[in-house]
C-alpha cells in the first residue's frame, strides 16, 4: 500500500525554537493568565496582520461566541448554513435566531444580493463566513450593514493573513474571528484570535474571557473563562516566524492541483481571485455527478481505497442539524444544498510534495468516465 496522503498535517516550528522559549517558562512557572508570551503574541499578531486590536482565546469558537455576547445582541442574525458547526452554534448559544441566507455558486460565501430581503425589524447582525479563505463581498456587506444599522461579525476562521486590495480582510466589519486550531493554516495548538475595530469592545472582551475581572477585586462583567495559555502562545509565536513559508508551499501545491485538474469534465476547481492575497488553507473541488460519472461520496471512497484522505467539508449544512429541528424557520438555500452534496476538500498541507498532488490527481483522472482515452493512456 502507498504511504497515506493525509488531508492535513499541523505545521510545526523547528523544535529547538519551541524549547528555547519553553526553558524560560520552566524557570518562571508562569503558565497562563495573560503572561509574557501571551502579550508578545498579541503584539506580534497586531503587527503581522496590520490591525488595531487583537484579543486571544483558548479556541476560535469561544472567541466568536463571546464576541457576540459582548455586543449585547438580541433578535435575528443573518448567516449561512455552509460552514462549520461553530458559526451557527455560537449564534444559537447566545439566544439569537439564525436566519439562513444562501451562498454564491462561484465562491460559496454569503450571497450579498440576498441579504436585504431577509432583514426584518428584529435583525441585529450579519455573521458571514470567509469560507475556505474565500473573501466575502466585504464592501457590499459594509454598505448593507451601515444602511440598516447592523453589526457585522465575520467568521474568519479560515482567513488568517488574507488581504483584499492590499488591506487585511480582518479589518472589515466590527469584528473577525480567526481560528488557530491545529488543523488550520496557522495554529497555536488550539486557539483563536478576534480582531476588533472598537478598542472599548476589546477591553470588555478581555474581561469577559477572564471571569469579568477588571482588577483583582473589581468584577464588572458577567464573565466566562476562555483565555489562551502560555504554551499555546509560544507555539503561535514560533509558527508565526514560519507561516509565510507554509503559505508559499501550499500555494505551489494549489497551483499544481489547478494545472492537473483544470478542464477535467465534472470537477470544478477554485481559481485565483484578482486583488486577493490568499493563504491556500484548503483545496475544495466540486464533483458534478452527471459530468464526472461518479458522485462525491463515490470519489471519497475511491480516494480512501487509494490511501488518500479527503474530507466532506462542509457536509451537512448546519441548518440541517438535528438539535435545531423545529426550532427555527426554514429558509431555502438551494445553492448551499447543492454544494454541500458535491464538495470534497483534497489533501493540502506544507509537508506534501508535488508528487503527492500528482498521485491524487491521477486517481481522479483515471476514474473520470469522460476523460478521453488518449489522456488516460498518458497517465
Ligand atoms: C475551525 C472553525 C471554527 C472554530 O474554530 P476552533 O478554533 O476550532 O474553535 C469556526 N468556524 C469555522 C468555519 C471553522 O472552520
Amino acid at each position: 500500500m502507498n504511504k497515506p496522503i493525509m488531508i492535513t498535517r499541523s505545521a510545526m516550528p523547528p523544535m529547538e525554537e519551541y524549547i528555547e522559549k519553553m526553558k524560560e517558562l520552566w524557570d518562571s512557572r508562569y503558565l497562563t493568565n495573560s503572561g509574557k508570551f501571551h502579550k508578545e503574541f498579541e503584539e506580534a499578531l497586531i503587527k503581522y496582520l496590520d490591525v488595531s486590536n487583537v484579543s486571544l482565546f483558548t479556541n476560535g469558537h469561544m472567541g466568536l461566541e463571546l464576541t457576540l455576547e459582548a455586543m449585547n445582541l438580541s433578535g435575528e442574525v443573518i448567516t449561512t448554513p455552509f460552514t462549520f458547526a461553530s458559526t451557527t452554534q455560537a449564534i444559537v448559544r447566545n439566544n439569537l435566531t439564525p436566519v439562513f441566507c444562501d451562498v454564491k455558486e462561484d465562491d460559496y460565501t454569503i450571497d450579498e444580493g440576498k441579504i436585504e430581503e431577509l432583514i426584518t425589524d428584529k435583525t441585529c447582525a450579519i455573521v458571514p463566513v470567509h469560507v475556505y479563505g474565500n473573501v466575502c463581498n466585504v464592501y457590499e456587506i459594509e454598505r448593507i450593514a451601515k444602511k440598516h444599522n447592523l453589526k457585522v461579525i465575520y467568521d474568519a476562521a479560515h482567513a488568517f493573513g488574507i488581504k483584499v486590495n492590499g488591506k487585511s480582510v480582518l479589518d472589515f466589519g466590527d469584528a473577525s474571528m480567526v481560528s488557530l486550531h491545529a488543523t488550520k493554516v496557522f495554529h497555536a495548538i488550539e486557539g483563536g484570535l478576534v480582531v476588533l475595530q472598537d478598542e472599548d469592545l476589546k477591553v470588555k472582551l478581555d474581561k469577559i474571557k477572564n471571569f469579568g475581572f477588571l482588577t483583582e477585586e473589581l468584577v464588572d462583567e458577567i464573565g466566562s473563562h476562555a483565555r489562551m495559555n502560555e504554551f499555546q502562545s509560544i507555539m503561535g509565536l514560533c509558527n508565526l516566524n514560519h507561516v509565510s513559508e507554509e503559505i508559499l508551499k501550499r500555494k505551489k501545491l494549489t497551483e499544481r492541483y489547478r494545472e492537473n485538474l483544470r478542464g477535467i469534465e465534472g470537477i470544478k476547481v477554485m481559481e485565483e481571485v484578482e486583488g486577493v492575497e490568499n493563504n491556500y488553507t484548503y483545496f475544495p473541488v466540486l464533483i458534478d455527478e452527471e459530468k464526472f460519472g461518479l458522485n462525491r461520496d463515490d470519489v471519497y471512497d475511491i480516494l480512501l481505497n487509494n490511501n488518500i484522505f479527503s474530507r466532506r467539508y462542509f457536509y451537512k449544512l448546519t441548518s440541517d442539524f438535528e438539535c435545531y429541528e423545529n426550532k427555527f424557520k426554514k429558509y431555502e438555500t438551494p445553492i448551499a444544498n447543492k454544494i454541500a452534496k458535491s464538495v470534497l476538500t483534497l489533501p493540502l498541507h506544507g509537508d506534501l510534495s508535488i508528487d503527492d498532488i500528482d498521485k491524487v490527481c491521477d486517481v481522479l483522472c483515471r476514474i473520470n468516465k469522460n476523460l478521453s482515452k488518449e489522456k488516460q493512456e498518458n497517465l
